[in-house]
């Protein structure tokens, strides 16, 4: 589909089976894919805040994470098909990544909180590699915890530290990064709890 612009924001026309088969397609190109869900907190941010719109205009995609995103298509006249919500979009796509055995990284959340995450998900989900780190790093130690990600041969790594904190830790490390990389806000306490 194509992108329609959000308060300058661009969000990708793409329903949620589409997304997570064009997920799936990213882990298998050259190239770091970067996804951000959108919603009313991120649009206005953005409005804010011109790294934040920088950036938003140089991922891969971003999707609408939020309803109200949709509703203001509407108002444009090109709807786009459907809400995207990070936290519905999470278990089709680590099914995905257990069907095509792609190891995923779970990067954010207070200590605990990913890997309980990613043991639930686990046990869901045969097959499924996951490795986890929580998000209270300081930047010095960046390194350290990309080296684990790339030993993991991650292909999927969810980004959970909140907006804007995710997208600059991003843009930051972009260059050294697995194949596919989703910003993911509170995703590890929604699917710990
Ligand atoms: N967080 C983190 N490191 C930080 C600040 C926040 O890992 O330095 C985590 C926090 O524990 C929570 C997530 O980031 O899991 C942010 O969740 P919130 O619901 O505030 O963000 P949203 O989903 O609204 O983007």
């Amino acid at each position: 589909g194509e992108a329609r612009i959000v308060d300058g924001v661009p969000v990708q026309s793409l329903t949620m089976a589409a997304l997570v088969d064009a997920i799936v397609a990213m882990t298998r190109t050259t190239g770091v894919d970067v996804l951000v869900g959108v919603n009313a907190h991120v649009v206005n941010l953005a409005r804010h805040d011109a790294t934040l719109r920088r950036f938003l205009a140089t991922t891969t995609m971003n999707y609408a994470d939020g309803q109200s995103v949709v509703w203001a298509t509407r108002l444009l006249g090109a709807a786009l098909p459907e809400r995207v919500a990070t936290t519905d979009l999470a278990a089709p796509l680590l099914a995905a990544a257990a069907r095509d055995r792609l190891p995923v990284y779970f990067f954010g959340a207070r200590p605990g909180v990913a890997a309980g995450a990613a043991e639930r998900m686990a046990q869901e989900l045969p097959g499924l590699a996951i490795r986890t780190s929580h998000g209270y790093i300081p930047d010095e130690e960046s390194d350290a915890l990309i080296r684990d990600i790339r030993e993991h041969g991650t292909r999927i790594l969810f980004v959970g530290l909140g907006d804007p904190v995710q997208e600059r830790w991003v843009e930051r490390h972009r260059d050294q990064l697995p194949p596919v990389v989703l910003t993911c806000g509170g995703l590890f306490d929604w699917l710990s709890g």
